[in-house]
C-alpha cells in the first residue's frame, strides 16, 4: 500500500491523520496555512438542531464515535478538547404546540431532559437537553499538529491537484477551498459563508449552551461564543459589518448586554449534497474528504474511521458516506 498524503490539515485532514496514526498506516498531513473554517468554528456538537428541532441522522451513533475519539486522543496528549455539555433549546411561546409535541412524543424526546418550569426568556420555553459538547476545534488542530510535528510527519505548502506523483495516495481535504475551487475534481457545492463572535462576559455566568434561535456557548474563563450567520451569496471571506450587527443582537438576547468583543471571525462551511459528510477514494491514487457542512466535530471521527478502513482494509464504504457514490449521482 502507497504511503498516504493528507492534503489540508482542518478537522478533516486532522481527523483522518489520527486514525492512520492508530492503525500505523503511513502518512504526512500537508497545509497550505491558509485558515480554513476549522479555525473559526464553535465546535458544538448538539442533538436537536434547527428550525423545527430535527435530530441529525445518526447523532448517537456520531456522538459514540466522536466522545470515544476524542477522548482517545486526550489521553494521548494529556489535554482537555471535548467538553460535554449540558443544552437549553429555546422554543418560542407561539411554536411550543407543535414543536413541544416533538420535544415529548418525537424522536426528539431521547434526548430532552424536561422543559424548564420557568424560562429565563419571556417570549420563548426552554427544554434542558443532554448530550450536547464542545469541540475545543482550535485546541484540537494545534496540539494534534504538534505532535504530528514532533514525529515528522507535517509539512507546509500548497498542493497541485495537476502536478501529482504517483508513489503516494493523495486524500483532499481542503475544506470550502477544495470545494470552491473544484479540487481534485468537479463538485456540486452550496459553501455557506457564517460570521461568529466571541466575547468576554463576566456578568453572564451560563454554563449551558443555548440553542434555538440562533445560539451562544460558554467556553471557560467568563468567555462565550455567538453565532452564526449563515449566507449562501458572499464576495468576500472577511468579517462585516451586518455581520456584527446580527452577531451583537444574539449577544444581547442569549446573553445579556454586559460584554466586551474578542473577536469577530468568517469562514466558509464546506457543503455539499444534504450537508453531509463525503469520503472515499475515487481512483487508485486519489481519495477525497469533505463536505463536514456544519457539523464536522460530530461527523468527522465517525466518517474518517471508515475513509481509513476503505484505505487500510479495502472495506466498502457505505453509500451515504461513498465519494464514489457522491460523483456518480452528481455526474448523471
Ligand atoms: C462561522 C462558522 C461556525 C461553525 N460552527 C461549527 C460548529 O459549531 N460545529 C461544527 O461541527 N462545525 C462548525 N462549523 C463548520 C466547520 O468549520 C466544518 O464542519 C469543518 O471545520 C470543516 O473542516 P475541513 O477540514 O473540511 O475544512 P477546513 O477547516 O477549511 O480545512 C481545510 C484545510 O485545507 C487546506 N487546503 C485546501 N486546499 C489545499 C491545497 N491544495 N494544498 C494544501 N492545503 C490545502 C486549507 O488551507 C485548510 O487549512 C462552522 C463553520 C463556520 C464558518
Amino acid at each position: 500500500m502507497k504511503p498516504a498524503t493528507i492534503v489540508g490539515s482542518g478537522t478533516a485532514g486532522t481527523c483522518l491523520a489520527w486514525q492512520f496514526w492508530f492503525r500505523a498506516f503511513p502518512f504526512r498531513l500537508i497545509d497550505s496555512g491558509i485558515t480554513g473554517s476549522s479555525h473559526v468554528a464553535a465546535g458544538l456538537i448538539n442533538p436537536v438542531s434547527g428550525k423545527n428541532c430535527t435530530v441529525p441522522e445518526d447523532y448517537a451513533l456520531h456522538y459514540a464515535a466522536a466522545e470515544t475519539f476524542y477522548q482517545k486522543i486526550e489521553a494521548l496528549l494529556g489535554t482537555q478538547v471535548w467538553h460535554p455539555l449540558e443544552i437549553i433549546r429555546l422554543i418560542a411561546q407561539r411554536d411550543d404546540a407543535k414543536l413541544g409535541k416533538k420535544m415529548r412524543e418525537g424522536d426528539a424526546a431521547e434526548w430532552v431532559v424536561r422543559k424548564l418550569d420557568e424560562s429565563p426568556w419571556s417570549d420563548a420555553c426552554a427544554y434542558l437537553l443532554h448530550h450536547g459538547a464542545r469541540l475545543d476545534v482550535s485546541h484540537f488542530l494545534s496540539e494534534s499538529r504538534s505532535f504530528f510535528l514532533q514525529h515528522g510527519l507535517v509539512g507546509t505548502g500548497e498542493i497541485n491537484a495537476e502536478n501529482l506523483d504517483d508513489k503516494n495516495l493523495h486524500i483532499w481535504c481542503g475544506g470550502a477551498k477544495g470545494l470552491m475551487d473544484q479540487v481534485p475534481v468537479a463538485w456540486q457545492h452550496r459553501c455557506a459563508k457564517g460570521e461568529i463572535l466571541t466575547v468576554h462576559a463576566p456578568a453572564w455566568k451560563q454554563e449551558r449552551m443555548i440553542t434555538g434561535r440562533n445560539w451562544m456557548v460558554p467556553i471557560g474563563h467568563d468567555h462565550y461564543k455567538v453565532g452564526a450567520s449563515y449566507e449562501w451569496v458572499f464576495d468576500h471571506i472577511e468579517p462585516t459589518a451586518s455581520g456584527l450587527e446580527l452577531l451583537l443582537r444574539i449577544a444581547r438576547d442569549l446573553g445579556g448586554e454586559d460584554f466586551s468583543i474578542v473577536k469577530h471571525e468568517a469562514g466558509i462551511r464546506p457543503i455539499v449534497r444534504k450537508s453531509k459528510p463525503v469520503a472515499g477514494l475515487i481512483s487508485p491514487n486519489c481519495g477525497v474528504f469533505n463536505g463536514l457542512g456544519s457539523k464536522g466535530s460530530l461527523t468527522a471521527p465517525w466518517a474518517s474511521a471508515h475513509l481509513a478502513a476503505e484505505i487500510i482494509d479495502g472495506t466498502t464504504i457505505e453509500s451515504g458516506l461513498s465519494a464514489s457514490a457522491y460523483f456518480a449521482s452528481i455526474a448523471r
